[in-house]
């Protein structure tokens, strides 16, 4: 059991309420935590459609002046300086990591956006991530990034397990939110929370990519957890849950996560099952392989057209 799941396994038994340090020391040594994921295998661009038939009477294509073919966008991800001393070494960390840069480039590959999107980490004053549909820029507030540094130092003895958590924190929240650019952008038809269908985007690719992204997935589905105990503190135990917002509560994105890892292979996540000391009630668990197998074809579905 790694120190995600076992934090999650603990979450449960808490109420959401907190709880201690655990170390990750038990992950596969075999895994590197923060491998980057690869683009999920099922976001492949299609074949390519045979040519029409041009019409009788129609000008030969080689009549035509050559049309430039459309420019694809690019995501260009960029890293700004911070005022927030305290945030200075975290900024030169994670602008000098391949990883993101590295993950970029790979879902870069995979979807062709019609404009460029640009992947900014800045200081906003808040703890916040954003798109930004006027100027197609998807914001990672330094903000955010220090408060998960924080979260995941509480929750890892180890630095690297929570610098590895750190970024798999961050990469579920950057493509949770590059998942409203492609809603924005590519002007998908999704039915219900734009909220809930762009984490099940993240969860998708991360858990698609192999077991070091399934890691980054549960490292996302903690900061749900985190979030939802800064909420409590904030507003106070018995304050009411914002049920007219745009997201779910917190608890419940964080449930949402775990059902969909759990529900990608029910045999290789049963830890995070209630009744195997996990997280999961086993009554929403049941549910869980069928909203899997739905969100990964419906993700499939509505991205095959914009394949590279
Ligand atoms: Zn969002």
């Amino acid at each position: 059991m790694t120190a995600a799941r076992a934090r999650i396994a603990v979450v449960a038994a808490l109420a959401l309420a907190g709880g201690g340090a655990c170390s990750r020391s038990e992950a596969p040594a075999a895994v590197p935590a923060v491998a980057p994921p690869c683009v999920p295998t099922t976001l492949t661009a299609p074949a390519s459609e045979p040519a029409a038939t041009a019409a009788p009477g129609a000008t030969s294509p080689d009549d035509r002046p050559p049309e430039a073919a459309p420019k694809a966008g690019r995501l260009a991800l960029r890293f700004e300086p911070t005022e927030h001393r305290k945030l200075d070494a975290l900024t030169r960390e994670v602008g000098g990591s391949d990883l993101l840069a590295q993950v970029t480039r790979d879902i870069d590959r995979a979807v062709a956006l019609p404009k460029d999107v640009a992947l900014v980490f800045a200081d906003c004053g808040t703890d916040n991530a954003f798109y930004d549909d006027e100027n197609a820029t998807v914001t990672m507030c330094w903000e955010l990034m220090g408060s998960m540094r924080d979260n995941m130092r509480r929750e890892y003895r180890d630095p690297r397990d929570a610098r590895d958590a750190l970024y798999g924190a961050a990469l579920f929240t950057l493509i949770h939110e590059l998942g409203h650019a492609y809603v924005d952008l590519l002007d998908l038809p999704i039915t219900g929370k734009e909220e809930d269908a762009v984490d099940q985007l993240a969860t998708f690719m991360l858990v698609d990519s192999g077991d070091s992204g399934v890691e980054m997935a549960l490292d996302g589905a903690l900061s749900f957890v985190h979030d939802a105990e800064a909420e409590a503190q904030e507003a106070g135990e018995d304050a009411e849950p914002a049920t007219w917002d745009e997201h779910a509560t917190s608890e419940q994105r964080f449930f949402n996560v775990i059902c969909w890892i759990y529900g990608s292979d029910p045999a290789a996540h049963s830890d995070l099952l209630e009744s195997h000391g996990g997280a999961l009630p086993d009554e929403r668990a049941d549910l869980c392989p069928d909203e899997w197998r739905r969100l990964s074809r419906a993700w499939t579905t509505l991205l095959a057209p914009f394949g590279r």
